[in-house]
């Protein structure tokens, strides 16, 4: 256990996500509220080793809660990979009298983070800001929400020239090697199909499906594709449908970074307001290494080892509902 730190620091790292800004507005304004130094570090490790640091107060983080990205701005840093870098990162920001850091990325950001930790005895905690929702320890990470929200919206949008002229869509969405966007969209937007690492979809089953839809005359039809599934390449696999359906017209959408920005929705909102002052007081009470996530509606910190090891599972209970109500 560390005792209550005197200067916290936050930073942005990874891939950003919608709600990000939220969440460092959360870490400063309870930092500030608990009458503690905070300082922002920018660029993610890449700031943290150059001293990009700049000291928040509670204004400083105004009208940026609803704003998507990150002001912190975030990057991926090669130089932390190393002993080196991490070494530097240590000089910095012990000259600057900083004595806690808060990570809010994602599973690569907590790697880093547990190695900086166990390196130099730091006193760090994560708050899962991504929009894959691939983190275990939490319910949801900072992010998805939004990002299911605009690929549903998306997905609406093409559905309505899918079916002005019947036509089958195979629409990209992110989430790493995970599928929950994916199965989320799927539901909510009423797709026929998705494809995602989890489910082992062969084609022959996705022949089935669109056979199927075909004699229930369903004449539009969207698939979801996750782009981290084993069947293939969004393209591949739309060259196999045309292949074996030569009469459909079959189209490919990824949406791609789009899913990745935008206002955060209220859920995203809340949550990194949340586990952003989750975060804080986690410190207070000398947690480290570890996680703040929330399960059952109940704040919870997870090490990291087992946040960046332990697989998220998917709710099988969505599996077999989607399954239901494409029928
Ligand atoms: P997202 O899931 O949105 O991509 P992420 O946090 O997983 O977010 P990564 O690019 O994997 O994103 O990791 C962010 C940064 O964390 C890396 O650029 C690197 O600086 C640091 N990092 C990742 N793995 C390690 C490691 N093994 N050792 C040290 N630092 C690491």
């Amino acid at each position: 256990m560390h005792k209550a730190p005197s200067h916290i620091a936050v930073l942005t790292s990874g891939g950003d996500a919608p709600g990000m800004n939220a969440a460092i507005r959360a870490v400063v304004r309870s930092a500030v509220y608990y009458e503690k130094k905070v300082t922002g570090v920018y660029n993610g490790y890449e700031g943290l080793i150059d001293g990009n640091y700049e000291e928040l107060n509670s204004r400083s983080v105004k009208y940026i809660l609803n704003q998507g990205g990150t002001f912190l701005k975030s990057a991926r840093s090669q130089r932390f990979r190393t002993t080196e870098g991490r070494k530097e990162a240590y000089s910095k920001m012990s000259a600057a009298g900083i004595d806690a850091l808060i990570v809010i990325g994602g599973d690569g950001s907590f790697t880093g983070a547990k190695i900086f930790s166990e390196e130099y005895n730091v006193q760090i905690i994560g708050v899962p800001g991504t929009i894959d929702n691939d983190l275990y320890g939490t319910d949801f990470t900072i992010g998805y929400d939004t990002a299911s929200n605009t690929a549903i919206e998306c997905i609406d949008k093409i559905r309505d020239t899918a079916s002005s002229h019947d036509r089958l869509f195979l629409v990209e969405v992110m989430g790493r090697d995970s599928g929950f966007i994916a199965l989320r969209s799927a539901i909510a937007s009423g797709a026929l199909e998705v494809i995602m690492p989890e489910n082992n979809l062969t084609f022959d089953q996705l022949y089935q499906a669109i056979e199927k839809a075909g004699k229930n005359k369903k004449f539009s039809n969207i698939i979801v594709v996750a782009e981290g599934n084993k069947l293939g390449n969004i393209f591949e696999i739309a060259d196999h449908l045309k292949t074996k359906f030569s009469h459909l017209d079959i189209k490919v959408t990824i949406l791609g970074h789009l899913q990745r920005g935008g206002s955060p929705t209220v859920f995203d909102r809340v949550l990194a307001s949340k586990l952003g002052v989750a975060a804080v007081e986690g410190l207070l009470i000398g947690r480290s290494n570890v996680m703040a996530g929330i399960m059952n509606n109940q704040v919870i910190y997870t090490p990291f080892e087992e946040a960046i090891t332990r697989r998220a599972y998917i709710n099988p209970e969505l599996i077999r509902i989607n399954k239901i109500l494409t029928i």
